[in-house]
């Protein structure tokens, strides 16, 4: 069945998905959405004999209906490859009262990977199914980890080219480290002087200069972008829920039909609404549980149906997670609404021009599948404390906000089902939070005595993202300033 794609803000113009792909963002500003949830064709039984690849293959054929059964599976083997350390890609471990699903065995050790290693294969291959002649030029603003899984994402791939803009004061030092040293001869790195905010304005603008994108044309080029919001990333997202229910079904955890609960460490709302999707398919979800850190918009809104961003920013260990505005959740939002764009729309609406919106009774009782809370800061280093006292096992302060989440609506619901964490991130990633967090005598040493350290209690090997940068050469050293970046653009594409 053929599944075709339409904008959260109107329903007309359906697209293929490989429009939806090359398009990213809807004209109207409203966000693809399928036009219905296709629902799973294969058993459980035979999920689980299956491997991450295949899986893969099975869930994203339903939705990527205007790929062939050959170019999706070949974007699938190039993007689940060596560049995973483990031939497993989202591995299960439990410790504790929770199965961890690590989700950072990628090139850059966060979750990130699990999308943006295939994205520029989704995206190159819809460039060729729509006959467009171009080279695709991704732009992006990053605030530090989005910019580098992009970059080795998108590295070396044919037929695209990768600028990637920084707050050149903004980003921690191994993030700054991670991209400055990236390899790849289609790959640009540039730090600008300003603040995300800058970088971003002006990637915005780049996409909406009208004049510069007609040139772009007669030159052979074209923008696009690698967005969280893309269906290209949001469809591969669903995947590894699948394969972790049909793992704990292999490993006799559960029995085929139990319902499972999913907690989500969560920002842009991707992740989660991955979750979400894959229930809407038959995968056996009971709750999804949404965990916020300090900047607890999602937990507010799921308790008083009010979504506000209007407050204090907050700068947490969990910075990957200090969001306000959770793009994604429109998806929902546009679902709960009974599918209407127009109801839609005006919520958008009310939120870019006075920054909050409130849902109806109506809809709110939609939301009966969402659980929400958030951890303080406290709560984040505490949690990372107790569960590698009590069992060794050493997560990321993001999986830390979704563990001590858990703990709290376990508390609070009595549900004891078994419960599957998102773990986001390497705690290599983060290594002196989460060392600080163990014990505050590690605060003194240097940041690779801490990733040695961290390799001695753990018992986990330093991955190769992080000794890569040890000793990498720095490759990109370009800076300028955020009025350049038009220019900037220009020189390195050479036009
Ligand atoms: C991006 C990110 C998140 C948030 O995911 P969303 O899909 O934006 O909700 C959580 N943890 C880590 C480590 C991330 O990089």
């Amino acid at each position: 069945m053929e599944i075709l794609y339409h904008s959260t803000r109107s329903k007309g113009n359906p697209v293929k998905a490989s429009e939806a792909i090359l398009k990213g963002l809807s004209e109207d500003g409203g966000l693809y959405v399928p036009e219905k949830i296709p629902v799973l064709d294969k058993t459980l039984e035979e999920l689980a004999d299956m491997t991450y690849g295949q899986v893969a293959y099975e869930v994203m054929k339903l939705f990527l209906t205007d790929f062939t059964e050959e170019e999706l599976k070949d974007c699938i083997r190039r993007a689940y490859d060596e560049k995973f350390d483990t031939e497993e890609i989202a591995p299960l471990v439990e410790a504790g009262d929770a199965y961890y699903l690590e989700l950072f065995h990628g090139a850059t050790i966060a979750f990130k990977d699990m999308a943006l290693s295939i994205l520029p294969h989704l995206l190159t291959t819809s460039a060729k199914k729509n006959q467009v002649k171009n080279e695709i030029v991704i732009l992006t603003a990053t605030s530090g980890d989005t910019g580098k899984a992009a970059l080795s994402g998108f590295a070396d791939v044919e037929g695209t080219r990768i600028i990637v803009f920084y707050p050149k004061n903004g980003v921690s030092p191994i993030q700054e480290k991670q991209m400055v040293t990236q390899k790849g001869k289609n790959t640009y790195v540039v730090g600008i002087h300003g603040n995300f905010d800058d970088a971003q304005t002006g990637v915005k603008q780049i996409f909406g200069d009208k004049e510069l994108a007609a040139y772009m044309d007669e030159k052979g080029f074209q923008f696009s972008s690698a967005n969280s919001i893309n269906i290209g990333r949001l469809v591969p997202q669903i995947v590894y829920y699948v394969y972790a229910y049909v793992k704990l079904l292999k490993e006799e955890q559960i029995v085929s039909g139990e319902k499972i609960n999913v907690v989500v460490p969560t920002g842009n709302f991707g992740n989660i609404l991955a979750a979400f999707y894959a229930k809407q398919m038959g995968l056996p979800i009971d709750r999804l549980i949404c965990a916020s850190n300090e900047n607890k918009v999602l937990y507010d809104f799921f308790t008083s149906g009010t979504y506000d961003r209007n407050r204090e920013f907050v700068l947490t260990s969990s910075p990957s997670m200090d969001i306000l505005i959770s793009s994604n959740l429109e998806r929902l939002i546009y679902r709960i609404a009974g599918n209407d764009p127009a109801k839609n729309k005006e919520l958008m609406a009310a939120l870019s021009q006075g920054g909050s919106y409130t849902i109806t009774e109506e809809m709110r009782e939609q939301l009966r599948d969402f659980y929400g809370n958030y951890a303080s800061e406290l709560e984040t280093a505490q949690t990372i404390h107790d569960l590698y006292e009590s069992t060794g096992y050493v997560i990321d302060t993001h999986t830390a906000v979704a563990s001590c989440v858990y703990q709290k609506y376990k508390e609070a619901t009595k549900d004891d089902k078994v419960t599957v964490i998102a773990s986001t991130a390497s705690p290599y990633k983060f290594t002196r939070s989460v060392m600080n967090a163990i014990d505050s005598k590690y605060d003194a040493m240097g940041d690779f005595e801490l990733v040695d350290r961290l390799s001695e209690i753990s018992g986990v090997d330093v991955p190769r993202a992080i000794e890569e940068i040890r000793t990498a050469p720095v490759l990109h050293d370009h800076v300028c300033d955020k009025t350049q970046m038009k220019q900037t653009v220009k020189d390195f594409l050479g036009i």
